[in-house]
C-alpha cells in the first residue's frame, strides 16, 4: 500500500527571548526580543530551518516587528 502525503506546514518556535522596550499595539502588553526558528515540514518531517529575530508581545504573542 502506498501512502501519499502532501502536507506541508510550518512550525514556529521561540528559542530565546529577552524583555525589550515597546508596547503591543493590540493589547498593550510588554514586548520582548525573541530569536525565532521556523521549521518547514513535509509530512511532519522538518526539512528546512530558518532562524530569525522578532519583537513579540509577551502577552498575546503577536509579532510587532521582525528582522530577517
Ligand atoms: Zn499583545
Amino acid at each position: 500500500m502506498v501512502f501519499f502525503c502532501f502536507l506541508v506546514d510550518q512550525k514556529r518556535k521561540v528559542s530565546n527571548s529577552k524583555p525589550a522596550a515597546g508596547i503591543c499595539s493590540r493589547c498593550g502588553g510588554g514586548a520582548s526580543v525573541a530569536d525565532m526558528k521556523t521549521a518547514t515540514r513535509f509530512c511532519y518531517v522538518p526539512f528546512y530551518w530558518k532562524s530569525w529575530r522578532a519583537i513579540l508581545c509577551t502577552f498575546c504573542g503577536s509579532i510587532l516587528k521582525s528582522y530577517r
